[in-house]
């Protein structure tokens, strides 16, 4: 049986392997991606091992979860919410058991891996993540090395594969020649969990914090409470009243410049009489290329008055944070992913929400500007 100390260690021992081969994970990430897979998966690791330091996490379940929504908020490309769901789904399986078989944990990791598929849509041989999670997680059944060891030969084995989901697949055919990143970190993984199941027991590397023994983290934690109950008086009182009673819109871009550009466009398109509120959640908290989950959560929040808010999001990681989020519960009640095309898409939802169109109809029209032909 596994306790939460040997899903600790697995964490541990898979940041510390994240971050030897960091370089390694971006290098791969250059010629089909935009090299920055190592220092994604780097962040949320790093954010993960903080994670679990700080917070009391006391079943296997429970250490899967928390590592998992550390990734779907640190990332900031693709692989976060998917590594997130992964874990996330895994760990909820998992349930509130203190110990856990290793069948269980098959069986979990296998319905983790089906949520993946389902969140990026994609299937193996694809060249994503999945050609090394699904046969690694099938050979589980064998052992934790030989998961591990098919894990890395699904890596190995995307190297001629055309890319078809993902970055990697606006490349076509260039695609094919290199080795997928993502597998590659999912066989990093794998390995990492094997390397935990071998090793002889030892104390955690990483044990949870007892707030309570400690009077400043209590301290700490009614703070947290007043910055919490503070936000959410900041959101009810919306100091300029704008969009009563109308849908609140949210666009999410990898750029913020972008998505606070599409915003300007949409709300000067709609302008005269009232205005739905419309935010803009672009780029990550550290002001680079990519999705925060933590921005977007902000924006919907701003947004909401009541009337649900409707989320455009532009590519890969911005469109799998918001499905995400919403699948976790997280966004306001009433919210929604519109299938719309970004800029053509605001402009819509924004025009109508602001004319008091119900979320239904903000979303029909944003849908219609895809049958918007230009020639
Ligand atoms: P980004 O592509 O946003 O820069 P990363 O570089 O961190 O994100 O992660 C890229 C990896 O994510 C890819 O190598 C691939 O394995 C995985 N990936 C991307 N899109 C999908 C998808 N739709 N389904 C499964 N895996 C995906
Ligand atoms: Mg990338």
């Amino acid at each position: 049986m596994r306790d939460a100390d040997f899903f600790r260690r697995w964490m541990a021992a898979a940041a510390a392997s994240v971050e030897r081969e960091a370089d390694r994970l971006t290098e791969l990430d250059s010629p089909i991606g935009d090299a920055d897979h190592g220092s994604n998966l780097l962040r949320g690791f790093v954010a993960v091992r903080a994670a679990l330091s700080a917070e009391a996490a006391e079943s296997p379940g429970a250490v899967l979860q928390l590592a998992g929504r550390t990734l779907i908020s640190t990332v900031g490309g693709a692989s976060g919410p998917l590594y997130g769901t992964l874990l996330r789904r895994t760990g909820k399986e998992l349930g509130e058991a203190a110990q856990v078989s290793d069948e269980a944990l098959r069986e979990a990791l296998h319905t983790g891996v089906g949520a993946v598929a389902r969140l990026g849509g994609a299937a193996p041989g694809d060249k994503t993540m999945l050609d090394a999670l699904v046969p690694g997680v099938a050979a589980l059944s064998t052992s934790y090395r030989a998961g591990a060891e098919a894990a890395e030969q699904g890596a190995r084995a995307t190297v001629p594969l055309l890319a078809r989901k993902g970055r990697a697949s606006y490349l076509g055919e260039r695609s094919i020649g290199h080795q997928d990143p993502g597998a590659t970190s999912s066989a990093l993984l794998l390995a990492a969990l094997a390397e935990t199941a071998e090793a002889p027991q030892s104390p955690a590397p990483v044990s949870p914090a007892s707030p309570s023994k400690h009077p400043e983290d209590a301290d700490n934690a009614e703070n947290a409470e007043d910055a919490e109950n503070a936000e959410d008086a900041g959101n009810t009182q919306h100091p300029e009243d704008t969009g009563q009673g109308l849908v609140g819109i949210v666009l999410v871009s990898h750029s913020a410049p972008v998505a606070e550009a599409v915003a300007a466009l949409a709300r000067g398109l709609a302008a005269g009489g009232p205005m739905a509120a419309v935010a803009a959640a672009g780029g990550t908290a550290e002001g680079g290329l990519g999705t925060s989950a933590e921005r977007i959560l902000a924006a919907a929040r701003e947004v909401d008055r009541g009337a649900g808010v409707a989320l455009l999001a532009d590519l890969g990681s911005s469109v799998l944070t918001v499905k995400t989020l919403l699948a976790e519960g997280e966004l306001p009640p009433g919210s929604r992913l519109l299938d719309a095309p970004f800029l053509e898409g605001a402009v819509a939802a924004v025009v109508t929400a602001s004319a008091g169109a119900t979320l239904p109809m903000v979303e029909s029209s944003a849908n219609e500007a895809y049958s918007y032909r230009k020639t």
